[in-house]
């Protein structure tokens, strides 16, 4: 599909697992399937989760199991600038607004409502900056959510909605300690790199319909987006740095690249690594590339 990029987006916490291969390995086939362009960007924002030296290991491991980037890598950490100008921009047309509240303004405005809400452990923002900082200081920067349903549709999991204002409220575009949030950063680099179709594990799905918003508001294009199946862990959990998934070995990268093949239910392949990539390839164009064109 001409004019078709896609994207790896690993943050730096570690290594690559089994799991974030499935990610990778799927954006590469759909930009190969589509004979379209595949870029890497490291998302080293939220530079606390960042372990040094973890970027240089990913992409080594990428270009020993035959997933090289058809450009540089970008990386967040050097897209401030950019950041700052979507930010303005919000700010000038009215949808987002600093906001001083604490996590404890958050809880007492919250119980004052009489309501305890919660989203992955996230509280829902009341608004309670929304009409202005009463004299206090800003500490963070939100986007104004408008009311209603987003609604979309994944190339796998078909159709999705969130109510963005109600199930999460105004969220976070710079957080109190200075930080990017992720969701402003994906979206402005999805833009700016030209990513036609968006690639990755099912557990951003839910960040998605906040990213769309964004989208609108910045009135920049909206990609087509593909969630994959997670790996799980012995213990039932998605398969995570966070949780101990090994590194991936990369003495045998085939090992690694059919598992992460079945995860997304393609044929085992043996022999050379650039045969198998090559067939998976195929395999893919007719499967998953029917959607999303
Ligand atoms: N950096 C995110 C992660 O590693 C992925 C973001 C994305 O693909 O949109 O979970």
């Amino acid at each position: 599909m001409a004019g078709y990029v896609g994207r790896f987006a690993p943050s730096p916490t570690g290594p690559l697992h089994a799991g974030s291969l499935v990610a990778a390995l799927a954006s590469w086939l759909d930009a190969r399937a589509h004979r379209g362009r595949w870029l890497v960007r490291i998302e080293d924002v939220d530079t606390p989760r960042c372990v040094a030296g973890a970027a240089q290991t990913i992409l080594g491991q990428l270009a020993a199991l035959g997933l090289v980037p058809d450009e540089e890598p970008l990386f967040q950490s050097r897209r401030g600038r950019s950041y700052q100008q979507a930010l303005d921009r919000l700010l000038e047309r009215g949808l987002a607004y600093p906001c001083a509240c604490s996590r404890k303004d958050i809880e007492a405005a919250l119980a004052a409502q009489g309501v305890e809400r919660q989203r992955h452990g996230e509280l829902v923002y009341p608004g309670t900056c929304r009409d202005g900082l009463r004299g206090r200081q800003p500490r963070a920067w939100r986007f104004l959510a408008p009311r209603g349903e987003v609604q979309w549709s994944d190339r796998r999991l078909g159709p999705q909605q969130q109510d963005v204002q109600a199930e999460v409220g105004d969220f976070v575009l710079r957080r109190a300690d200075g930080l990017w949030a992720y969701q402003l950063a994906v979206v402005v680099d999805d833009a700016d790199q030209g990513i036609t179709h968006v690639v990755r594990g099912e557990d951003l799905v839910d960040n998605t319909a906040r990213q769309i918003l964004l989208q609108r508001a910045l009135e920049l294009p909206t990609p087509a987006y593909l969630h994959t199946p997670l790996v799980l862990g012995a213990n039932g959990e998605k398969l995570s740095k966070q949780n101990g998934a090994a590194p991936l070995p990369t003495s045998d990268p085939l090992a690694a690249l059919n598992a992460a093949a079945q995860t997304l239910g393609l044929p085992p392949r043996h022999g050379g690594l650039a045969d198998a990539l090559a067939a998976w390839v195929a395999a893919w164009a007719g499967s998953y590339n029917r959607t999303g064109d």
